[in-house]
């Protein structure tokens, strides 16, 4: 924080009118969930109403760790065990008072504050900016892409006093929340990168959406833009005071002229000042919105007052590729936290999070280089101490001079090297075992180098998970239902190829209410992963009962003859178990149908050491209105067949019935539980709701060779493939044993390679396929993108008659997962 605060200047800050119960408290900290504590009597809680969870409900656990102030709802009431042991601070809507607070603070830094706004390139410019900026001051910077209603305002709490110009990202999705984020970011130089012609849900016109974004500036001192986006340009033009903005532009006539010439090995960006100095920048990328970006970049760290030679070598040392923290798999069953691009104290916080949020493995390895550019690296030196102790790192290995201040100083072990060459001369494959390690540094120390050299191998092909587009999707789902609700999730078949383990250990975090898995052993790998939510096992054998009960499976129970046999296996063995009934209603394919529920009844009276956890049914057409009719007979009949079985056992367990699509088409049903299944995973199967999923997962490979083939030559097994002219194929590293189809075959699929489709040549063969680059400039090595982004599973699924099932279900093993948060 900039300047902590008192409980009692919170008090004021927020407008709570009640007396204090106990002594002020000097609060340093203030958080919103409970994995980002780092002093717990100095911090103070803020408990927001989500649609995910609420906040209130994690006080008592708060308590335990040490928190004594939370700021609530006026209507919370505390439990009684708590009364007079903690401090609350009372406000009608806790989001408000967490804006309020972050207003205060803002308003007590006095460096400038560089905000960002538009459709695209938000996140890159703020990270690219940040690093440029790097080169003279000390930067803080909004971690990943915070930037909503709460994340701003947490942005802001990442501020300290030394930092010497801070940027933040603002984001909204409806009109009325830019006034809110001015309020509390108030910059003093915007930048409005450029502006999306796609309707938008949430605004009503282009205009509106333009006059909400801009907002944001109305009060700034200089807001840049891009002259030839003619729409910002007129609206700015017309509604701001022409001393406050700044434009450049390819082309003279704007403050800043900024013209590309490119070369075959790299592109210059040729500078016209206002008071016409010439300067010219070389940068290290030649695409469209890379080089928009980074002019908008060169054009703040101008306005500021940074000369053009520091800002040249800013750009020397941008990284253009990603900025994702990346999961992998390393040698001997290490886990490795990629986060080579990082070198602040809040993306190290957010990469300590998410390595927290891991499953357990052997040690904890923090990997860290020198902090690069900072004002006091005492203090943030220290930050580095607490994080260290507070998230039980078990070995520091620390990388640079300055780090090794933290010799001594820290609550693990530490080991420092001068610089990489040194830690590399060392690391073997071996030299951790089933560690998870967490790489981070700041770009100049090569850190991926230390990846690559822990990293497994791996074969060309890779299946790409974004965690933060599985949680986008999970909060969906979750805000369809009510919030009594519970979620069940369908992880079986490896969690729809996406990778189960991983995949539940997210829901773990996320507060699933339930997992299912098809098999027992899929149930028992989870459990041998460290997953603990209760798990349904929806067709369990016979073989596999001391496995149910050894890992606290739940199975399904679908007949009488099966109910018989787990009651007896129990009852010998003298143990109870949860079991789940599937009541068939249409699906004819396993479960009780309402004839026998007088057998069941008797069954229920014979074996007490079954309890019934729940009742389900499946809808056999939930994603179609043709089956409408169908859909709601079978809901209808379950209901009632569930009261009949609540009538003889006494009780009503559980019910659930809908799936990813139900839950769409009949809300009305949701009973207590839903089983949430393809939309997770990003697949809107009844087609209403496609915009509002993100694509969880994206499949790539790589070029293994080019050739020029002549109109005249086949290509491929059964001489299948043919091109109409001269032209060049790519082999690429995927073929049906990876589960990419057969039926993709002869043009029936294509694959992205830069951007461009580039259709499947001949037949799919085992390991590799060919494909037509004729006319698309690529070379051996490149990355081919089989679906994600850009290649829509659906699409993919119904050229060749098939559902995304299928395609998602289908990757092989052999293909590696990777995961990250974007
Ligand atoms: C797989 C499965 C689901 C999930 O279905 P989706 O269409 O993927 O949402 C739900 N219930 C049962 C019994 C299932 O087998």
């Amino acid at each position: 924080m900039i300047q902590s605060l008192t409980t009692e200047e919170i008090r004021k800050i927020v407008g709570d009118q009640q007396e204090a119960k106990a002594e002020p408290v000097l609060i340093h900290h203030v958080i919103i969930d409970s994995r980002s504590m780092l002093q717990p009597e100095h911090t103070i809680f803020v408990a927001l109403k989500g649609a995910k969870f609420d906040g209130h409900d994690f006080i008592p656990e708060l308590f335990e760790l040490g928190v004594k102030c939370f700021l609530v709802k006026d209507t919370y009431k505390i439990q009684k065990k708590l009364e007079g042991k903690i401090e609350l601070i009372f406000v009608k809507d806790t989001r408000v008072g967490l804006q309020q607070i972050a207003a205060y603070q803002r308003a007590l830094f006095e460096s400038p504050v560089i905000s960002i706004t538009g459709s695209n390139g938000k996140t890159i410019i703020k990270e690219w900016l940040g690093q440029v900026l790097a080169q003279k001051y000390a930067v803080a910077k909004s971690p990943k892409s915070y930037n909503s209603q709460v994340g701003v305002p947490l942005s802001i709490f990442g501020i300290s006093p030394y930092h010497q110009v801070a940027i933040l990202e603002a984001g909204i999705s409806k009109v009325g929340e830019m006034e809110t984020l001015q309020n509390i970011i108030k910059p003093d130089i915007g930048v409005f990168t450029n502006i999306g012609t796609a309707h938008e849900e949430g605004f009503a016109s282009m205009g509106e959406k333009l006059r909400e974004k801009a907002k944001l500036f109305e009060h700034a001192k200089y807001v840049i833009y891009r002259k030839e986006h003619d729409q910002i340009a007129e609206f700015l033009e017309a509604e701001f005071d022409a001393s406050q903005l700044i434009a450049w532009s390819d082309q003279p006539g704007a403050d800043y002229t900024l013209t590309i010439k490119k070369d075959l090995e790299k592109t210059k960006i040729l500078l016209i000042k206002p008071d016409f100095q010439m300067f010219t920048f070389t940068v290290p990328f030649s695409d469209v919105a890379s080089l928009e970006n980074i002019r908008h970049v060169i054009t703040t760290a101008l306005t500021l007052g940074m000369l053009p030679k520091d800002i040249q070598s800013g750009i020397d040392h941008l990284k253009t590729v990603d900025m994702r923290l990346t999961l992998k798999s390393g040698y001997n069953e290490t886990l490795i936290i990629d986060d080579t691009y990082n070198n602040d104290l809040a993306g190290l916080r957010l990469a300590l999070d998410f390595m927290a949020a891991q499953r357990p493995k052997n040690r904890k390895v923090l990997i860290l280089s020198d902090f690069m550019q900072v004002g006091q690296p005492e203090e943030v030196y220290q930050e580095v101490a607490q994080l260290i102790k507070h998230y039980g790192i078990d070995l520091l290995i620390g990388v640079g001079e300055t780090i090794q201040v933290l010799e001594g100083e820290v609550s693990c072990s530490t080991i420092f090297y001068k610089d990489t060459e040194a830690l590399l001369e060392e690391l073997r494959e071996d030299s951790f075992d089933s560690d998870l390690i967490l790489v981070t540094g700041a770009r100049v120390y090569g850190f991926e180098r230390i990846v690559n050299k822990l990293q497994q191998r791996i074969h060309g092909t890779t299946l790409e998970i974004n965690l933060n587009a599985l949680t986008h999707n999970y909060n969906f789902y979750k805000t369809k239902v009510l919030p009594q609700t519970k979620i069940m999730v369908m992880v079986k078949a490896f969690a729809y190829g996406g990778g189960a383990t991983e995949i539940a250990n997210h829901l773990q975090q996320l507060r699933a209410d339930y997992l299912a898995v098809a098999y027992t052993d899929e149930g028992v790998a989870l459990r041998e992963e460290g997953i603990a939510l209760p798990i349904m096992v929806l067709n369990p054998a016979q073989e596999s009962f001391h496995h149910l009960q050894k890992h606290n499976l739940e199975p399904v129970v679908y007949s009488p003859n099966f109910y018989k046999q787990l009651g007896k296996y129990c009852r010998t063995h003298q143990t109870t178990m949860k079991i789940h009934l599937d009541l068939d209603t249409g699906m004819h394919r396993l479960g009780f149908d309402q004839q026998q529920l007088a057998e069941l009844k008797d069954l229920t009276a014979q074996f007490p050491e079954l309890e019934i956890a729940s009742l389900y049914t499946h809808l056999v057409g939930a994603d179609e209105a043709v089956h409408e009719d169908f859909s709601l007979h079978q809901l209808e009949l379950f209901s009632k067949m569930c009261q009949q079985i609540a009538g003889f056992i006494g009780f009503m367990p559980i019910r659930h019935a809908l799936n990813s699509a139900g839950i769409i088409r009949y809300p009305a049903y949701q009973f207590d539980m839903v089983r949430l299944g393809i939309g997770l995973y990003g697949v809107e199967v009844n087609g209403i709701y496609d915009a509002a999923l993100r694509p969880i997962s994206s499949l790539k490979t790589t070029i293994s060779q080019i050739k020029t083939v002549d109109a005249g030559e086949t290509i491929g097994y059964s001489r299948k493939g043919r091109l109409s002219s001269n032209g060049k194929i790519a082999t690429i590293a995927i073929g049906y044993a990876d589960g990419y189809d057969r039926r993709f075959s002869n043009g029936k699929g294509a694959v992205l390679i830069h951007g461009k489709k580039a259709p499947i040549i001949g037949n799919v063969c085992m390991d590799m396929c060919m494909v037509d680059i004729s006319g698309i400039d690529a070379k051996e090595g490149d990355e081919v993108i089989i679906y994600g982004p850009g290649i829509s599973l659906k699409e993919l699924a119904s050229n060749i008659g098939t559902i995304p099932y299928e395609l998602l279900t289908n990757i092989s093993s052999r293909v590696k997962r990777v995961y990250y948060l974007d």
